[in-house]
Formats: structure tokens, C-alpha cells, sequence
């Protein structure tokens, strides 16, 4: 398929051992989703990555960690005041590259600069301090002078972020900021498909002259041989699919400390008392409308198992279809657009084809009449009609409970009581979010143990927080985010306690002086 290049589609360049560079060959195209125009190209072909990640080790690291928590948290403010004089800019790119409306742009881009200013805040309150402290010194022995604290001390090595083309603004930032805040100079790698928002936002960094030298490098185009050249010390932070994340696991040697966060079968959960034209069900099918079309259901914690009574099924699908039948698909330009494309062809017909692999357990239950996305290209641009599906009686329901389908689809699965429904939610092989709707406060909270060793974060709304809660899909700094099992088992974020995955936690052990002295030198993250 021929495909329009814009006038001012550019090479990406890539910033590496302090310097600008380009790749030998032009590399892979980043389109417009709305019509395949091409953007941009991202390739790093014969790009020195050793040496960008020794120059990131041995100038960026002694650089960051010549300064304080404070001062660190300091230049992360300056990053989110920079980023925010340009959000214009950024709004333009996510909608041109990843066919963002401007709520879908607001959650990467917002997500993102709320993000760094959370950290500035709370890295403040770090002060002078160099390294960090678990708690207060513990006697160990009958000597009550022989003590023992937990210490943290920045690794020396340099953090690889590789992340997922569906946040190319909070997934950079999110992991930056904290690598940053801890002293760990940090090259990100952000996915290629929508790597220009990244790579711009970088550019835009490095151009105000924030951050010392080394202490922030980018790789747009392939990773080629990167992971190759990490040793003790180093860290990778991987945001992706489960199947790239296994892979990267596997190259890994054991030196390399490594956090994924993977995809994942997110569960939405009705309660059982939660009848139609209850608080708690209008509440559940909003927000399930909601997390299929935000961002056109590519989100990690979007929902894609919709758990409802059997009793209620018809009336939950009935109630989800009519609020689908409101969506605007089309091009994001367009004001009246309430839902964009996919990223791109490729992932189109990846929807496209999970959809029909869903089809053997589940019916469809609601897609559009007929699909006539607004301002758009229908055979070179990426729109997916948003799809519910019902999984039949007879099924088991292996296909639903396995298949992370990354568009703006979801199947309605009915359950008996309350043991099934927990089985259920269960059966998404570790997920990264629930949400359980429902009145019975008692029955949210034991959600925690019938839920809690399969999720990451569980979203408990009873009706006093229908309209105030931010979410299902909504990751905040403040809390952990991550999940067990397929969802990778990694853990990013939860306030200040995410510093702990760029420091190495030492047991001291010494006299009560020695580890007062040690006390008055370290901040305690959990004070924040
Ligand atoms: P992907 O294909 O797994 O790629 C993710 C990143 O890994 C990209 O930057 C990619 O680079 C890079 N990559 C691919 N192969 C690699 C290798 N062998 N070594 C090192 N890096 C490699 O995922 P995606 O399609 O971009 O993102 C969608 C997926 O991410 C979904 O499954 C979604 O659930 C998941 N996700 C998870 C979270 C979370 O927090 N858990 C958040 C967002 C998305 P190239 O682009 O250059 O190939």
C-alpha cells in the first residue's frame, strides 16, 4: 500500500553519549493512524549503545548523585514547568501520531507532567540527604549498643526504560522521574511506532540544559544488541507485551536488575447485589463504556472482562451497547470525535483477528450498524468499531481469560455468585487492575483476599465515590503500579517507595553512634 509522506516528515534523531545522532539508514515509518501518512522514520542502525550507556554510567551517574534528593526533585519540577509551557505542541503530535483525541492526549500527556510534579514534590521532602533509610535502628543482639538498619544507596549503573507505544509521554516520565530522583541516569527507548512525542520531549529537555550531562539519553528506532551491553549495577524498566517482556527476562543475565510491567486481562466486577437501575450498576456500565474507548481501549489496565450476575447479563449488555452506540469514531481532528483510531494498520488487524478469535467462545452483543468512522480513511487509516462480546453458556471461556485483545473490546461474562465471580476475576493469569462495583461494603472488602494475590490495585467503589474516583484505568504516582503473573510481576511508582527499585538496600549492622551517624545522612521514603 503506497502511503502519503507529510511535507515535513523528518528523520528521528537520537540522543547518545551527549550527542545528536542519526542511524545509517532511515529506519522504520511512524504514520498518521487517520490515513497511514507517514510522519516520521526512527532507526538506529550502527548507533554506538555501548558507548552511549558508558557515557550515561560515567558522566551521567557521578553527575546526579554530586546532588541531593532536593535538588534532583528541584529539576524535575523545572521538567514539568518546561513541558508544561508546550503542551500544545505535545496535544498536536499525539494526535497526528497516535490518533489521540484530546482527552485520550491529556491522559499521557497531563499523566505525564502531573507525574514529574508528584515527584518534585515529594523528592523535596528527601532534603539534603544522599542515600535512604528503611525505618530507625533495630537492637540485633543483647548488646543493646549492636544496631541494624536497612540502607538504600543508588545503584551506579544506568537505567534502560523501554516502553509501550501507548504512553510515549507518561511512560517516559513516569520511570524518568523517579530513576532521576535516585541518581540513576537513565536512556529511554520508547516504542517506535509513536516514538516523535518522546524523542521531542526529550529534545526539548536537553535544549533547556535541566539536567547535567548524561544524565538523559534516547534511543528512537530498534533496540538492535542494547541489552547486550548491561552488566552489574544497570536496571531495565520494561513497559510491553508479556511476550516481549519474557524475552527480554531471558537475555538478561542475573546482573541486570529488571522490572516488567506486561500486559494484562483486566477484570471489571458488578456485585452481586447491584440489580439494574442501581446506583452501583449505572456507575459499572459507564465506567466500562468508559475504559473500552479511552485511548481506544489501548490501555494496559483497560477492562476486557466485563463480570456480571447471570441474572443481570442481558441487562448489562443492554445498558454498555446503548452507551457504545453514543461513541463518534473517527479522525480526532474533527471536534465532534469521541474515540480514535489504533495505532496503526498492523495493530488494527491485530484487534481485528482477536475479535474473531473471541468470536469462537463469545458473541458479539453490540458493534455499530454500520462503521463509518467521521474524517477518515477507512482502508489505510486504523479504526475499530468498539466491540462488546458475550461469552456463550457453553464455553470455558479459555480464549477470553487469555487473549489480551488491545483495542476497544470487551466480553460480558455472567457469573453465579460470589465464589465464581472471584474464580473468575482470578482466571486472568495475574492481572494489572479490578474494579468491584457494588453497595455491600463488606462484600468490597473481602475482595482483598479473594482478589488481592491475582491484581495489582483493586478499585473498590461503593456509590459514594461513583463520581469522584479517577478510574479504573487510571495509573496514579502515589500507589504501586503493577501486577503478578502475565502482568509481569513488576512494581513501578507508590509515591517514593519506587526509588527503591534504583537503590541497593544494604543491611548495616554497627554500634548505636555509627548508625546514628548513618541515620542523620539517609531520608526515610515512608515519611513522605
Ligand atoms: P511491545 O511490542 O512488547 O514493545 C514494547 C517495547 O519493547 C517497544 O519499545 C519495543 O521496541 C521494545 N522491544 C521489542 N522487542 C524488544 C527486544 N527484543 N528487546 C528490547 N526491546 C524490545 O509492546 P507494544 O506493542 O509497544 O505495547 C502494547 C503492549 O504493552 C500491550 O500488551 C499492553 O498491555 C502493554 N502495556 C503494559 C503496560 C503496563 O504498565 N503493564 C503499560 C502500557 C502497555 P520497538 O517499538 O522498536 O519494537
Amino acid at each position: 500500500m503506497e502511503h502519503r509522506i507529510a511535507t515535513d516528515a523528518k528523520a528521528l534523531r537520537s540522543y547518545l553519549g551527549g550527542k545528536w545522532q542519526l542511524g545509517e539508514e532511515r529506519g522504520a515509518p511512524l504514520v498518521n493512524p487517520c490515513d497511514g501518512t507517514v510522519l516520521a522514520w526512527a532507526g538506529s542502525k550502527g548507533l554506538d549503545l555501548a558507548g552511549a550507556l558508558e557515557h550515561a554510567r560515567e558522566v551521567g551517574g557521578p553527575e546526579l548523585r554530586k546532588l541531593t534528593y532536593a535538588q534532583r526533585a528541584e529539576l524535575l519540577g523545572r521538567i514539568a514547568d518546561l513541558l508544561g509551557t508546550r503542551r500544545d505542541a505535545w496535544y498536536e503530535i499525539a494526535r497526528k501520531n497516535s490518533g489521540n483525541t484530546k482527552a485520550d492526549a491529556a491522559i499521557d500527556i497531563d499523566g505525564a507532567i502531573f507525574t514529574l510534579k508528584y515527584f518534585a514534590k515529594a523528592g523535596a521532602k528527601l532534603g539534603d540527604a544522599g542515600r535512604l533509610r528503611d525505618g530507625s535502628p533495630i537492637r540485633l543482639a543483647k548488646d543493646q549498643n549492636f544496631q541494624g538498619l536497612h540502607v538504600g544507596v543508588p545503584l551506579e549503573g544506568v537505567a534502560v526504560h523501554i516502553n509501550a507505544f501507548n504512553f510515549p509521554a507518561w511512560g517516559l516520565w513516569e520511570k524518568a522521574a523517579v530513576s532521576l530522583l535516585a541518581g540513576v541516569p537513565v536512556l529511554t527507548k520508547p516504542a517506535t511506532s509513536t516514538a516523535w512525542l518522546a524523542q521531542e520531549m526529550v529534545n526539548a529537555v536537553i535544549e533547556a540544559g535541566i539536567l547535567p550531562p548524561g544524565a538523559l539519553s534516547i534511543l528512537c528506532g530498534s533496540p538492535n544488541d542494547l541489552l547486550d551491553y548491561l552488566r552489574l549495577g544497570d536496571l531495565v524498566a520494561f513497559t510491553g507485551s508479556a511476550d516481549t517482556g519474557l524475552a527480554i527476562r531471558k537475555r538478561l543475565g542475573q546482573d541486570v536488575r529488571v522490572n516488567i510491567e506486561a500486559d494484562s486481562l483486566n477484570a471489571a466486577l458488578l456485585g452481586p447485589d447491584a440489580a439494574p437501575g442501581s446506583q452501583s450498576f449505572d456507575f459499572f456500565a459507564r465506567e466500562v463504556v468508559r475504559e473500552m474507548t479511552s485511548k481506544a481501549g489501548q490501555k494496559c489496565t483497560a477492562i476486557r472482562r466485563v463480570l456480571v450476575p447471570a441474572e443481570h447479563a442481558v441487562a448489562a449488555t443492554d445498558a454498555i451497547g446503548a452507551a457504545l452506540a453514543k461513541v463518534v469514531v473517527g479522525n480526532p481532528a474533527n471536534p465532534t470525535v469521541t474515540m480514535g483510531p489504533v495505532v496503526n494498520v498492523a495493530q488494527r488487524q491485530s484487534v481485528e483477528e482477536g475479535i474473531q478469535k473471541l468470536s469462537q467462545q463469545a458473541q458479539i452483543a453490540y458493534q455499530p450498524n454500520s462503521f463509518s468512522p467521521v474524517d477518515a480513511n477507512l482502508e489505510q487509516g486504523a479504526f475499530v468499531p468498539p466491540t462488546l462480546l458475550t461469552l456463550n453458556s457453553s464455553s470455558d471461556g479459555e480464549i477470553v481469560n487469555e487473549l489480551e485483545v488491545f483495542g476497544p473490546v470487551a466480553t460480558v461474562v455472567p457469573y453465579r455468585d460470589k465464589q465464581d465471580a472471584f474464580g473468575l476475576a482470578r482466571r486472568g493469569g495475574g492481572s494489572l487492575a479490578a474494579s468491584v462495583f457494588s453497595s455491600d461494603t463488606a462484600f468490597l472488602a473481602e475482595t482483598a483476599t479473594a482478589l488481592g494475590p491475582t491484581h495489582g490495585r483493586l478499585l473498590l467503589v461503593d456509590p459514594s465515590i461513583g463520581d469522584s474516583h479517577t478510574g479504573h484505568g487510571i495509573v496514579l504516582p502515589s500507589l504501586m503500579h503493577g501486577g503478578p503473573g502475565r502482568a509481569g510481576g513488576g512494581a513501578e511508582l507508590g509515591g517514593l517507595h519506587g526509588l527503591w527499585f534504583y537503590h541497593q538496600r544494604v543491611a548495616m549492622q554497627g554500634s548505636a553512634t555509627t548508625l546514628a551517624a548513618l541515620v542523620a545522612q539517609a531520608a526515610d521514603p515512608s515519611a513522605e
